[in-house]
């Protein structure tokens, strides 16, 4: 095999048992790798109906057959299980420099199971596995982590890690890895904390074959024309908070909990403000040239201090406009705060988002919380994620997620998410093929399962109503199989998503390493298949069109002024022509005739 490394390793930690088995080469051509390979895995092995957060849970890190092979932004990988925060089934995807130590190991997938009696850690140098001893680096942040577990094993290790939050168990507990990349979405790092493992530490030093190593090197070439186009070029000048421009000026940066759709204070958020204040240089995950990461330090004339990397926009837009704080450096200080502490910068921003709104409404009080919680007040926001964090006082109602402290005092409504899961930051009363998107997501609110912006907002390859529910079932389930695909192989989906004409390229990059020619339409097929296992995993819970909502908000109360004002978002007549597209039942259920087709029945 090409591309692959052949090797799935499987750890047992409730008996401490490791096993390696070769990748059987029928599942790595169905499913590729990533987020397909471990989906049908766990699909195949899980007692689906188990405990998130108990030992039967699986949790699985997969990486693609493009992970390191020196396509364009290749260094990627994928953690997949069963949500605490959603109960569906999640897959979250992160960079870095991680994944290239992962790969190079020569693994495909690592298949964690079972709960160890205390904390552990895995160390993997290169075929070398052993479970350790976690005690001196359990309750430390994810920095000190990676710090202590490189000294213990070896300085050019790579270190994925929980902080206290996983420990905690909060729902959206990150899994961090090289201190500042995250695996964030939906509870991975609660998955794992309830494993009692702390980090994964892999050195790898073995390298990556391809099927055609000439032929390779055309896409390679053809490749550039991402890192020319107008988004590349502004990707590595602003990073991705150029997006507050970008979204403030189409009236789709949710503002207030999504009362709004535009930021007044939108300039002093965004990436110059960020190149003005805090920005050291721009980074890149490995294999990536497009550095749309931001290295950054807080200038010593903030009341914050620290340094690390971003915030990324989702993180600007959650703990920035959607709580109302104008201020660059709160930001990024409350971004250093969520990576430390292992947490999601979403859900936190949509659960301290919940927070305010119900004290607004006079629905939760001073009292209950112990302090005054009031939109815009950073330093009350700050509090309150450290109190999730260590499940401190009101923090360990706050741990469960928005949706719960919303439901508890009275006002579903005010949590923005779908599934259990908050929103990432496009405002879907402003760009309604992303609300279908949302609601249709398997695991919810989460922005990386597919992204209509760059046609509904950017207007490439054509311009398209951003308004209107015109096209835009197809456009999402396309949007959905695509970003599918992106995610089994190992690659970025900035690259391959949002600059026309390079899913083409993805897909000669893919038939390159692996020896065996894909066209775009069969690695679209390829991502059909794998939604619709996800679809099949949901259904087995129960789930079908009664899960696919959008909060009231979008969907009934009007957008404020400016672009698009008075829409509401039109989920049921968009949703009645996905489920036609997706050759699904009115009920949001994939027919015989559908899993026939993609060899799933
Ligand atoms: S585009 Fe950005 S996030 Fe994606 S691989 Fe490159 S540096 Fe990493």
């Amino acid at each position: 095999m090409t591309g692959w490394m052949g090797t799935i390793l499987r750890v047992n930690l409730s008996d401490g048992t490791i096993e390696k088995q070769p990748l059987s080469p029928e599942l790595a051509h169905d499913y590729v790798g990533g987020r397909g390979l471990a989906t049908k895995i766990l699909l195949d092995e899980l007692d689906i109906h188990c405990d998130p957060l108990g030992p039967d849970n699986m949790l699985i890190f997969a990486n693609g057959p493009l992970t390191l092979t020196g396509a364009l932004s290749s260094g990627r990988y994928m953690v997949v299980s069963k949500s605490p925060l959603t109960g569906t089934i999640c897959s979250s995807n992160s960079g870095g420099y991680f994944p290239a130590a992962f790969k190079t190991a020569g693994y495909d997938a690592i298949i964690l199971k079972g709960r160890a009696e205390k904390p552990v850690y895995l160390w993997i140098n290169n075929d070398r596995v052993e479970i350790r001893d976690a005690a001196a680096v359990w309750g430390r942040d994810t920095r000190e982590t990676v710090e202590i577990l490189k000294k213990e094993t070896r300085k050019d290790a790579r270190v994925a890690c929980i902080g206290p939050a996983g420990e905690n168990l909060v729902r959206f507990a990150a899994i961090m890895n090289d201190a500042d990349r995250a695996a964030a979405r939906s509870g991975v790092g609660a998955v794992m904390g309830s494993k009692n493992l702390k980090a994964l530490v892999i050195r790898g030093t073995g390298g990556v074959r391809v099927a055609n190593p000439e032929e390779f090197l055309r896409p390679l070439i053809i490749s550039n024309h991402i890192k020319k186009a107008d988004l590349g070029i502004a990707l590595e000048e602003f990073g991705t908070p150029l997006f507050v421009d970008i979204m403030n000026a189409n009236n789709a940066m949710p503002t207030k909990n999504f009362q709004e759709g535009f930021y007044v204070e939108g300039d002093r958020i965004n990436g110059a403000e960020m190149i003005e204040k805090t920005l050291v240089r721009s980074k890149a995950c490995y294999g990536c040239s497009l550095n749309c990461g931001r290295n950054t330090r807080l200038p010593s004339d903030s009341k914050y201090t620290g340094r690390g990397d971003g915030p990324e926009y989702e993180t600007i837009y959650s703990l920035g406009s959607n709580i109302l704080v104008d201020d660059i450096c709160a930001i990024t200080k409350m971004n250093y705060l969520c990576n430390e502490l292992g947490i999601d910068t979403m859900d936190a921003g949509s659960t301290v988002a919940a927070v305010m709104e119900l004290v607004e409404l006079g629905k939760l009080s001073e009292k209950e919380i112990g302090y005054p919680v009031e939109w815009g007040d950073a330093d009350a926001a700050i509090r309150l994620l450290e109190d999730i964090a260590m499940k401190r006082g009101f923090g360990e109602i706050a741990a469960m997620g928005g949706q719960h402290v919303a439901e508890k005092y009275g006002a579903p409504e005010v949590f923005m998410g779908s599934k259990g899961q908050g929103f990432a930051g496009y405002h879907p009363r402003a760009m309604v093929g992303q609300g279908l998107l949302y609601a249709t997501s398997p695991e919810g609110g989460n922005h990386t399962t597919g992204n209509t912006v760059q046609q509904e907002i950017n207007g490439i390859p054509e311009p398209m109503d951003p308004l209107s529910a015109e096209g835009k079932a197809e456009l999402v389930a396309m949007r959905q199989n695509e970003t599918a695909f992106v995610e089994c192989c190992g690659v970025c989906v900035f690259p391959y998503m949002l600059i026309d004409g390079s899913f083409e390229i993805l897909a000669d990059l893919y038939s390159a390493a692996v020896g065996k020619k894909y066209t775009e339409a069969d690695i679209r097929a390829i991502g059909e298949r794998v939604f619709n296992l996800e679809r099949l995993f949901n259904r087995k819970l129960g789930f079908d069109r009664k899960n696919d909502t959008l909060p009231k908000r979008l969907t009934a109360e009007p957008h404020n002024d400016g672009i698009g004002e008075g829409n509401t978002v039109p989920l049921e007549e968009m949703l009645d022509e996905y489920y036609r597209v997706r050759g699904w039942t009115n009920d949001g259920v994939p027919t015989e005739e559908k899993l026939k087709e993609l060899r799933l029945a």
